[in-house]
Order: structure tokens, then sequence, then C-alpha cells
């Protein structure tokens, strides 16, 4: 009676429904970065976007920047809405390691994919990071990224607003969520800078190098970019149609 019942229990989750959602939660893109890459381009499995984000209080992320990465999401995804929602909290830290900046994700973060919508996170954090203190932003997990107010604000100098800076951060850091540049494929393209892994050898794609480093306006001429070029989009539309 007792091993009647668990067959029966087992054939009750052996739908497939139920299989699905098993696969979903061994073979997960979430740990890895630019593994979400199909699930956040196209739109059959989840048609809508949410961003996350959590700020340390005094460090909310710029309405226009917000702004800017939904239609960047819009120009390049298959989503049909993108939603936003931001709330704040303190910190008494002002250097994080990845560790730490991993643990607040999990104490912060309350929204993850389901039904029809995947979930990406944003952590806007004061002070910097402790493994380089030249970093405005890192993507590190397949749906999350961090972003250093702070520091994109001291790297703004006389012509180039920390406005501008933030808005290039925030769609570079993105792009490494959807793989920018060969995160787990490979471009037909040659864009990928050798010095800078993962990088575009192009300074007016928003995926070079040096949008991520304080050294930004040492880096460039002018505005920096924060917009894919023709390669990053052709490779974009390439995943986005299982031919990559
Ligand atoms: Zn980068």
């Amino acid at each position: 009676m007792q091993k009647l019942l668990v067959i029966t229990v087992m054939m009750a989750f052996a739908t497939p429904g139920c299989l699905d959602g098993f696969k979903e939660s061994f073979v997960s893109c979430d740990n890895i970065t630019g593994e979400c890459k199909y699930e956040i381009l196209r739109g059959n499995e989840y048609s809508r976007l949410h961003i996350e984000v959590n700020y340390v209080t005094g460090n909310a992320p710029d309405s226009d920047a917000l702004n800017l990465l939904k239609q960047r999401i819009k120009e390049v995804t298959d989503k049909s809405t993108v939603t936003v929602s931001q709330s704040s909290f303190g910190s008494t830290d002002n250097s994080y390691t990845l560790e730490e900046i991993v643990d607040l994700e999990a104490s912060e973060r309350t929204e993850f994919k389901g039904g029809n919508t995947f979930v990406v996170h944003i952590l806007y954090l004061n002070g910097e990071f402790s493994d380089n203190s030249q970093a405005l932003g890192i993507a590190y997990s397949g749906t999350s990224f961090v972003m250093f107010k702070e520091k994109i604000e001291d790297a703004s100098f006389l012509l180039i607003s920390s406005k501008d800076i933030e808005k290039a951060v925030i769609v570079h850091e993105f792009g490494h969520l959807l793989g920018l540049v060969n995160k787990g494929y490979q471009s037909p393209h040659d864009h990928e800078d050798p010095d800078h892994p993962h990088h575009s050898n192009n300074e007016e794609s928003v995926m070079y190098w040096a949008i991520e480093s304080q050294d930004i306006g040492n880096q460039l001429d002018g505005q920096p970019p924060n917009n894919f070029d023709e390669y990053d989009l052709d490779d974009l539309s390439l995943l986005k149609q299982g031919k990559l």
C-alpha cells in the first residue's frame, strides 16, 4: 500500500509540465553570466521582462539611465513589456567583495523568473569593488549585475557627465547578460578585443572594455557610446534566431 502510494505520487509528478519544472531547476542559466541570453532575448518562454533594482540609500539609479536600458531591451529582445521596480536598503560598508555582492543580492532580491516573466536584478552600491577599484559595474551571474554609483560619479569630468557614463555602464552590463561578446557562442564577426575578453574591439560600441572602467575618460574621445554596434546587434539577432 505504501509502495503503491509512492508510485502514484511519482506518476502524478511525471507529467510533462512538471518535468519542465525539474529541468529548469537542475539546468539553470542563472549561475553563469551570459547563459540566460536566450531566455532574455526571446519572447516565447518569457514574454515579459522585469528589472528589480535594490540600491544603497543615496545611490539610486538615474531615471534616464533606467529608461535608456528599457529602450535598449525593447530594441534588441522580443519582450512585449519591460517593467522596473526599485527599493533602497542601508549599508555601512564601502568596499565590496564578490561574495558580499552575491550575499547582498540574496538578502535584498525578492523577484525571480516565473510564469511569463523573466527577472533581471541590478544592485546599485556605494563605495567600490574590493578586487578592482576601477570597476564601474560588474555582471556576475546569468541574471544580475552591480553598478558602483559613487565610482560612476567620480569618473565624470569636464565634458562628460556622470549621467552619460551611467547610461553607458548600465547598457554595457546588460549586454554581458546577453552574452556579448563571445560568451557561450562564437560570433561570425571578428569583434572581440583579444586583450579584454568578452569585450568589443570597437570603441564606438557600448561593449568596449573601458566603458566599465574608471579610466573611461582617458580611453575615449568624447561621449561614451550607449548603444550596441552593428556586429553586436547582428550577434544578438543570430542568437535570437537560433543561428548561434
Ligand atoms: Zn564589460
